[in-house]
């Protein structure tokens, strides 16, 4: 019996790329049901992320004309991480695995034949690696690829190169549900889950239409989310950067100290100021990145609902 497969699609904004995706999709689907690699009962399952476009009635619409779309309406935008979790979480319910991918085709949906290869090999997990970033500018490749360079740095397990393009089993939803954590960054996080994990590498494309929903502001935020939410390195630099400048600063003491009993003092006015500030903008960086984390633990001590479904078309139907 081939498995049911549901391929969670996050949208904000997306009414210009949408029927083009959906198209392209229910084309993938056909003919895979009809290689009998997936069962007949498998869907696609768009999560509007509070659009404030036509995209809610779009989805609302494909779901009337076919039986293959399903959607999921949240009550507001609460941004991808979310959206893509809140359409695992419900999807976890109706399917045997899971494909999470962007609406905007930049991933190759033809890498899902890989995906279902390595899941008859007995994976539970399949991460889609991107081959090459041509498609993207020159700025975002590099600011890409030193950023995975850090984040392994602070010691986060994370796949290179991979975004949110992956196929996940029911089974390993089911555990990542059990993370109850609020500050969601989730390629860090499904690797923790373990199980058999395999990757499957594709060409990414260009978006097609429309425009980036993650401006370089949302971009900044999501890379400190990344480090703050999985390591705890940050904290410990700085706490070695403390006591390193405390040694330093003793040193000079005493250095002052000889050269003042050789009655050689000079007016120290420039060393006094530029230690001053040098302590002061250190100082105030170690309590900015405490800061970060004491934010982190108020937002997960809060246990907030990382997102509300409004309306879930899937289970109306039922
Ligand atoms: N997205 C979302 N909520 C947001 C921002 C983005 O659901 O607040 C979705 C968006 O519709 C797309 C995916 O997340 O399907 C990735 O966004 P985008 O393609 O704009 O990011 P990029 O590929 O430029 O990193
Ligand atoms: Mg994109």
């Amino acid at each position: 019996m081939p498995e049911i497969m549901y391929i969670v699609i996050p949208c904000y904004n997306e009414e210009e790329m949408l029927p083009i995706t959906a198209k392209a999709l229910i084309e993938k689907m056909d003919t895979l049901i009809a290689e009998k690699r997936i069962s007949p009962k498998s869907k696609v399952m768009f999560v509007d992320d509070g659009s404030k476009d036509a995209t809610w009635e779009l989805i609302y619409r494909f779901h009337k004309s076919c039986d293959m779309f399903t959607g999921l309406k949240l009550s507001r935008n609460k941004g991808h991480q979310n959206a893509l979790l809140a359409g695992l979480m419900t999807a976890k319910e109706y399917a045997d695995i899971i494909v999470s991918m962007d609406a905007d085709l930049q991933d190759d949906i033809n890498a899902i034949d890989g995906f279902l290869e390595k899941r008859a090999e007995g994976c539970e997990i399949v991460y889609g690696v991107r081959s090459s970033r041509e498609t993207d500018t020159g700025f975002k490749r590099w600011t890409a690829q030193s950023y995975y360079k850090v984040l392994s740095a602070m010691g986060v397990d994370i796949v290179y190169n991979h975004a949110d393009y992956r196929m996940m089993s029911k089974r390993a939803v089911e555990a990542l549900a059990e993370f109850s954590e609020v500050n969601l960054f989730l390629r860090g996080i499904v690797p923790m889950v373990g199980f058999k994990s395999d990757i499957v590498t594709y060409e990414r494309a260009a978006r097609q239409a429309g425009e980036s929903k993650y401006p370089l502001k949302k971009m900044i935020a999501f890379a400190v989310e990344g480090i703050t939410s999985l390591s705890i390195k940050p904290i410990r630099f700085i706490t070695a950067l403390g006591i390193c400048i405390f040694l330093v600063s003793i040193i000079m003491l005493i250095y002052f100290l000889v050269i003042h009993a050789l009655g050689r003092t000079i007016a120290g006015w420039t060393t006094t100021v530029v230690s001053v500030w040098a302590l002061g903008g250190l100082q105030l960086f170690a309590i900015g990145i405490i800061g970060e984390y004491i934010g982190k633990i108020y937002l997960e001590t809060k246990a907030r609902p990382k997102f509300i479904i409004e309306t879930d078309l899937e289970k109306e139907d039922r």
